[in-house]
C-alpha cells in the first residue's frame, strides 16, 4: 500500500483525499488543514485522521475541541509521498519540509513549473514522472488542453492552435470572490498564461491563448480552433479519434439537449457522480466540425475536479510500480470514468 498525505484539505485537497481512499493500493494517511471549521469535522466523520497546518492552527483546533492528530509536518513523515494542494505559493514554501524529510511530493498548477522540474498530464506523461521526487499537476485548463491537443497532434499533426478560454470567476464556495456582473479580461494581453502553461507538458507544441473571468462558478469554457498539416480531415475522422482518447466526454445539444454547462453539472448529478463532479474534458459532439485543415470544437472543464485523476495517477507513476495504462484503468475505473473507445 502506498501511504498518502494530503496537506491543504479544501477544493482540490477534500477530492484527492477520498480519491485516495477509493484506490485499493493506496492508504490515506490523514489530511492537514489550517482551521477547525465544519470541513474538518466532516474530514473526522469519515474517519480522517486530521492535522493542523502549524502550532496556531493546533490550538486553534484545541480550542473549538476537535480531534487533530498533530501537525502537517508529522503527518507527512508517515507518509510515502504527499500531495500538496495548498493555495498557490503555498506548496512551493512547503517543499523544503518535505525534502527535510525526504519525502516525495505533488504540487498543483497554482505553482510554478520549476517547483517540481516537471509539469504532469497522465496521458501525455506518465512515465517521465517515474521515481522522480517532485511533480507538479498542471491546473485544470491546462489538463483539459493537454489532453486534446496531444490527441489531435498524435493523429493530424497540429501546425497550430488558438484557444478562447471562458473562465469561471469563482468556485462555487468562494463567497468573496467575482465577477458578479461583468466579464473580465484576464488579461487583456496575448497570450494568457494557458499556452505557455501547456508547453511545459508538450514543450514547443504551437498554441496561443486567450482568457476571460466570466460570472459563474461551476465550468470554464474552452473554444479552439486547430490548424492541422493533414489536408484529409473530416468531421468524423476527428470524432473518431477523439473518441479513443480517454478522459474525454462527449454531449450533444441536439438530441441529448446539453445546450450549456448547467445542464452538463445536472447531468453529474442525477448519475450521482460524488459532488456532481467530472473528471473528463467534456467536448460537445456537435460543435466538433472540419473545415479546410481547420478543426473547431467547444469543450467544457469541471475546475475542480479534472485534476484529482491526473493527482491518482502522479502518485502511482512516482511510487508505484504501475505502467501508464495500468494506472490509468484502475484510476478511472475507481472514480467511475468511462473507458476509451466510446
Ligand atoms: P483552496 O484555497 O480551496 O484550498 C487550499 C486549502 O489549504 C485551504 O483550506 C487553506 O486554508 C489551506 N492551507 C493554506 N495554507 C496551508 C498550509 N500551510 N498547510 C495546510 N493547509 C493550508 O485551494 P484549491 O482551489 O484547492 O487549490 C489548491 C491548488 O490547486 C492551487 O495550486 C490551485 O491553483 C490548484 N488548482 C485549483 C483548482 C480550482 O479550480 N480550485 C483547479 C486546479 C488546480
Amino acid at each position: 500500500m502506498i501511504r498518502v498525505a494530503v496537506n491543504g484539505y479544501n477544493v482540490i485537497g477534500r477530492r484527492v483525499a477520498d480519491a485516495v481512499t477509493a484506490q485499493k493500493d493506496m492508504e490515506l494517511v490523514g489530511v492537514a488543514k489550517t482551521r477547525p471549521d465544519y470541513k474538518a469535522e466532516l474530514a473526522l466523520k469519515k474517519g480522517y485522521r486530521v492535522f493542523a497546518a502549524d502550532e496556531k492552527g493546533r490550538k486553534s483546533f484545541q480550542a473549538a475541541g476537535v480531534a487533530c492528530s498533530g501537525l502537517s509536518r508529522e503527518m507527512s513523515s508517515l507518509a510515502d509521498i504527499v500531495v500538496d494542494a495548498t493555495p498557490e505559493e503555498v506548496g512551493v514554501a512547503n517543499k523544503e519540509m518535505y525534502s527535510d524529510l525526504g519525502k516525495s511530493a505533488i504540487f498543483q498548477g497554482g505553482e510554478e513549473h520549476d517547483v517540481a522540474g516537471l509539469s504532469f498530464v497522465a496521458q501525455c506523461n506518465y512515465e517521465k514522472a517515474r521515481g522522480r521526487k517532485f511533480v507538479r499537476v498542471v491546473s485544470c485548463n491546462t489538463t483539459a488542453l493537454c489532453r486534446v491537443l496531444n490527441a489531435l497532434d498524435q493523429a493530424f499533426e497540429v501546425e497550430r492552435a488558438r484557444v478562447v478560454i471562458a473562465r469561471r470567476g469563482a468556485d462555487p464556495d468562494e463567497y468573496k470572490k467575482g465577477p458578479i456582473d461583468s466579464v473580465v479580461l484576464d488579461p487583456s494581453t496575448i497570450p494568457s498564461h494557458h499556452g505557455p502553461d501547456v508547453n511545459t507538458v508538450l514543450p514547443n507544441f504551437p498554441v496561443i491563448t486567450m482568457a476571460m473571468k466570466i460570472p459563474t462558478t461551476h465550468m470554464h469554457l474552452h473554444s479552439l480552433i486547430v490548424t492541422v498539416k493533414d489536408k484529409g480531415i473530416s468531421d468524423s475522422r476527428v470524432l473518431e479519434n477523439l473518441w479513443r482518447t480517454p478522459r474525454l466526454m462527449f454531449v450533444d445539444s441536439g438530441k441529448q439537449g446539453f445546450k450549456s454547462t448547467a445542464n452538463i453539472v445536472d447531468y453529474a448529478r442525477e448519475i450521482g457522480r460524488p459532488r456532481s463532479d467530472i473528471y473528463e474534458s467534456v467536448i460537445w459532439e456537435d460543435s466538433v466540425k472540419a473545415i479546410d485543415n481547420e478543426i473547431y470544437l467547444f469543450m467544457a472543464v469541471h475546475q475542480e475536479a479534472i485534476v484529482i485523476p491526473e493527482n491518482i495517477d502522479a502518485i502511482r507513476a512516482m511510487v508505484g510500480k504501475e505502467d501508464k495504462e495500468q494506472s490509468m484503468q484502475m484510476t478511472d475505473q475507481s472514480l467511475g470514468i468511462r473507458s476509451s473507445p466510446k
